[in-house]
């Protein structure tokens, strides 16, 4: 359903404005059967089956067969394929299937894996859903925007998306940046008075459009068209196209793959050359023998096994309510240096309470638990007098007016905020000072607002008094004092002593509380229905001050030092007060919790004064989000990688700006959402702690998954063309690698993506972000294991036709103790830090266990299974005299590998320090 905005009614009598009951904007909601306080909730049921959900048509997903298809496209596989067809020609064609079979296994089991990480990805991506603010039964609610339908009426703030197209029937400041829809980045001014029936889609100002985003203000309108009926719908008609399954380390991976590849057919001709000249090898067999180098060098699985080790590590993140949106973001996370956090919600618990009030009479204590309204209020040391019990009603009036939030009892009992927890924890006190708040609320109905901004730091709003209209204000007190003039007294006002009242923020803040001033303006000429900031400087009367508390979250104090365990500093940045900020940061342990830079300060630093600032100090307070991309720029200068928190439209360049954006799920908007790469779901840090663990596993078995496959790659290949070399049989043919390279290899180097964290993992500091992940470490154990592995295929070939066993029982010797050997070196693999013969590390895990049984079950096949041994040319062995040998070198294998681990941890302290 869709209605143009026009044709335009006869201009409003009162002109529009702020006042929405206009003329245009009660003909709009009357075209769609909708009323000022929304549909009923029945209707809005009934409207969608009729209009069906707010939701663009998705892309049409990739078939099935196309993404199968794209598993060919790899130049790996296309070596191979050809490697078959030649093969065949030639009159090998056992050869032939054998490697086509090889090549089918392998693209359906990375296509079936792949899918998986591609169905996970999407659900990932279905946690992220938008919702939107609407009005139903009279009560705002929260509903998945597909639920919208036509007629209902819709509450816009600052950083959403606009969720349908909606005629505004009121605009506070509303900028929308319509990017989306006309390209143009500047947002346009919205209002309510309508425009001209004919006029073009930029200059629809009465007009919100769906899939747009509100940059400033606030705005309410009713939805005209969802779904595919919005312009957006006209225009796209479909939802942005599926990420891709890579990050820039599997691209350097591929890219150092498809060189190799290429080195390996280089190295293929010339050895081939050697083979038939000077060997005296026939071309046949010759191109067999380097057919079989080829087979031997590629890493087939690799790719599949990385793309699946990363998948898994996604999945395994959002389990932990940390959403990856960008994949990059999983290994950026692992080099993470510094964190950047929001305070209120993410170290604190914003389970917000009333804990003093400080006012001209004296100190009020409140008690009382949670939310709920039981609890009382009482003047220290004395009981409160009439005039003071006047100024906490007033207090608790203020408070309660100049308020969006909501509390609402629970079946179970419990009271919950809808809203900012701060202004709910503000109405259970205003409870528990008598007043209910819904009465003050209809006594006093609001006018008009300046709704809070993390930039001017406080709310006020306009109220129609008994005779006059009033002003409630709530803010940062220094914010509030300056626009103060006097404050509440007995016997009317006094002059306000400014600096003493700081004084006593100050001290109030020194023990963690969150400190609000509450004000008043009573003389506002009756009938006064707008109100701008001009109105209430200077002109204010102060009541007190408010002290809330807001413990810190017990784990983010665990995870803090974790992290802070982990070479990772960790830094607050809040807008809250300084002396509040600092007591916290003391109470979650953070480093430098001593000394504070406040936003003020910042302003006066240029960037190189700022770049050594940012390095002693962990607490920012009195910041506006400006100050993170500051922040940020000037901790990336100094060479750290930066993840940092955001919620509101205005961190959106600085959460771009960070190595890893994080946005908070809950109270975060979409444009912070839609700038981050991750989205906490908890918005609590300890995720973030739990994320960074996490890409740091991910990284770790990445390089165990390259570590553990170039060997075997190396040992077979070095087996191959040591064999040409001196002119003897190969000890293993190239069918033969192909199955240890593909089914057993992989299905080993698969439980690697499985593996836990490693314990010691948050003891070591950040790796450098610029390090390869073919570090000088990994290069070395590549080399060294690949020896090994080639000393095992070569000599057991060598060993076996020496007892006299033909070439067949001799290879099929090889085969079996090369992959004993790879199921020894996955053990030794597991712990790259620590040493693997320990009674966790015998243990293995599941995915472990399942792995080794199913290579062992696959082994068994292969050496007795009979259809295998026509295919693969293997012989029965016997399990005495031929299979205990292969075991007692996997033994053997495994125990060099302990002792080489145990070589580099004494060396490598002698290493660092000469270097
Ligand atoms: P934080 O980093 O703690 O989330 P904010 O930017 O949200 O900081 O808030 C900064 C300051 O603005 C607070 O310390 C408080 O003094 C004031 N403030 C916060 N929320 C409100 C509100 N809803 N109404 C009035 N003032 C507020
Ligand atoms: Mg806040």
């Amino acid at each position: 359903m869709s209605l143009p905005p026009g044709p335009a009614p006869p201009r409003a009598q009162n002109g529009g404005g702020a006042g929405w009951h206009s003329l245009a904007t009660e003909q709009a909601l009357g075209r769609l059967g909708a009323a000022p306080a929304g549909l009923t909730r029945g209707e809005a049921a009934r409207r969608l089956s009729e209009h069906g959900p707010n939701t663009l048509p998705a892309a049409a997903p990739r078939s099935a067969f196309r993404r199968f298809l794209a598993q060919f496209n790899h130049l790996l596989i296309q070596v191979l394929i050809a490697a078959a067809a030649i093969t065949g020609v030639l009159g090998y064609f056992k050869d032939a299937i054998v490697i086509l079979s090889v090549v089918l296994v392998n693209a359906t089991v990375a296509f079936v894996q792949e899918g998986r990480a591609e169905q996970a990805l999407n659900a990932i991506r279905d946690m992220l859903s938008p919702h939107a603010s609407v009005l139903r039964d009279g009560a705002r609610i929260t509903v998945d925007a597909a639920d919208l339908v036509p007629g209902d009426v819709v509450l816009l703030e600052p950083g959403e998306r606009v969720p349908a197209d909606l005629r505004l029937l009121r605009a506070r400041g509303l900028r929308v940046e319509e990017a989306a829809l006309t390209g143009e980045s500047v947002p346009v001014d919205k209002t309510s008075d309508p425009v001209a029936a004919d006029a073009p889609l930029a200059d629809r100002t009465s007009m919100a459009f769906s899939g747009t985003l509100v940059a400033a203000g606030q705005g309410m309108g009713v939805v005209v068209a969802t779904g595919p009926a919005t312009e957006i719908g006209r225009i796209s008609g479909m939802i942005g196209a599926v990420q891709t399954l890579t990050t820039p380390l599997l691209r350097q991976m591929n890219l150092f793959a498809r060189r190799l590849t290429g080195i390996i057919l280089g190295l293929a001709v010339l050895i081939f050359a050697f083979a038939w000249l000077f060997r005296g090898f026939g071309a046949e067999e010759a191109f067999m023998a380097v057919v079989g180098i080829a087979v031997a060098s590629i890493p087939e699985g690799l790719p599949a096994v990385m793309t699946i080790t990363l998948a898994i590590g996604v999945r395994r993140m959002a389990a932990r309510n940390a959403i990856v949106r960008q994949l990059p973001a999983v290994e950026t996370l692992g080099a993470v240096s510094v964190i950047c956090s929001d305070k209120t919600g993410t170290l604190t618990r914003n389970e917000m309470a009333v804990a003093v009030i400080d006012s001209d009479f004296g100190r009020f204590e409140v008690s009382g638990s949670g939310y709920a309204p039981g609890g009382s209020v009482a003047l220290a040391g004395e009981t409160p007098g009439p005039a003071a019990l006047a100024l906490l009603q007033e207090l608790a009036q203020g408070v309660a007016l100049c308020n969006d939030a909501a509390l609402r009892e629970q079946p179970d009992g419990g009271w919950t905020v809808a809203g900012d927890p701060m202004e709910g924890a503000m109405l259970a006190f205003a409870a528990r000072a008598g007043l209910a708040p819904e009465t003050a609320r209809l006594r006093h109905p609001r006018r008009d607002e300046i709704p809070f901004d993390s930039r001017h730091r406080y709310m006020a709003t306009l109220h129609a008094g008994h005779d006059a209209a009033f002003v409630c204000v709530k803010g940062a007190p220094e914010r509030v004092l300056a626009m103060c003039a006097a404050v509440r007294r007995e016997d009317g006002t006094a002059p306000l002593d400014a600096s003493a009242w700081r004084a006593r923020a100050e001290a109030l803040a020194a023990d963690g509380l969150r400190v609000i001033a509450v004000a008043t303006r009573a003389d506002v000429p009756h009938g006064t229905d707008t109100l701008a900031p001009a109105d209430i400087e200077g002109g204010l009367v102060l009541l007190g001050l408010l002290g809330l508390i807001d413990p810190p979250r017990e784990e983010a104090i665990a995870a803090v030092a974790e992290c802070q365990a982990a070479g990772i500093r960790v830094k607050m940045i809040t807008g809250d007060h300084a002396a509040t900020a600092s007591a916290i940061a003391r109470q979650v342990g953070l480093r430098g919790a001593g000394s504070v830079v406040t936003g003020a300060e910042l302003d006066t630093l240029d960037d190189a004064t700022l770049r050594v600032r940012v390095l002693e100090s962990d607490v920012f307070a009195r910041t506006s989000p400006e100050h993170k991309l500051r922040l940020v720029e000037a901790l990336q200068a100094g060479g750290a990688v930066v993840a940092m928190t955001g919620d509101g439209v205005n961190d959106a360049p600085a959460l771009k700006r960070a190595d890893v954006g994080v946005a908070m799920g809950r109270k975060g908007t979409e444009a912070a959402k839609e700038a981050a790469e991750m989205v906490l779901a908890d918005d609590n840090f300890a995720t973030i702690a739990a994320a960074v663990r996490a890409g740091r596993t991910v990284y770790d078995n990445l390089t165990k998954t390259v570590t553990f496959l170039l060997p075997i790659n190396g040992g077979e290949a070095m087996s191959i063309v040591l064999a040409i070399l001196l002119g003897t049989q190969l000890p293993i043919t190239p069918t033969q690698i192909l199955w240890v390279n593909m089914v057993s290899s992989v299905a080993l180097a698969l439980t690697l993506a499985f593996e836990p964290t490693e314990p010691g993992t948050m003891r070591l500091p950040p790796r450098p972000a610029d390090q390869p992940l073919l570090t000088g470490f990994v290069v070395w154990r590549i080399v060294f294991v690949s020896l090994l592995f080639f000393g095992c295929v070569f000599g057991m070939f060598k060993y076996a036709t020496a007892q006299g066993l033909s070439v067949e029982t001799a290879r099929t010797m090889a085969v079996n103790t090369l992959v004993a050997a790879e199921v020894a070196y996955l053990f030794s693999v597991r712990y790259r830090h620590g040493a693997s013969l320990t009674w966790r590390g015998m243990l293995g895990t599941r995915a472990v266990l399942l792995g080794v049984a199913a290579v062992i079950v696959l082994q068994l096949l292969f050496t007795y299974a009979e259809p295998m041994q026509v295919l693969f040319a293997s012989r029965p062995l016997d399990p005495l005299g031929e299979g205990l040998p292969v075991l007692a070198v996997a033994v053997l294998i495994f125990a060099l590998l302990e002792m080489e681990k145990l070589a580099i941890r004494c060396l490598r302290p002698l290493v660092v320090s000469a270097a």
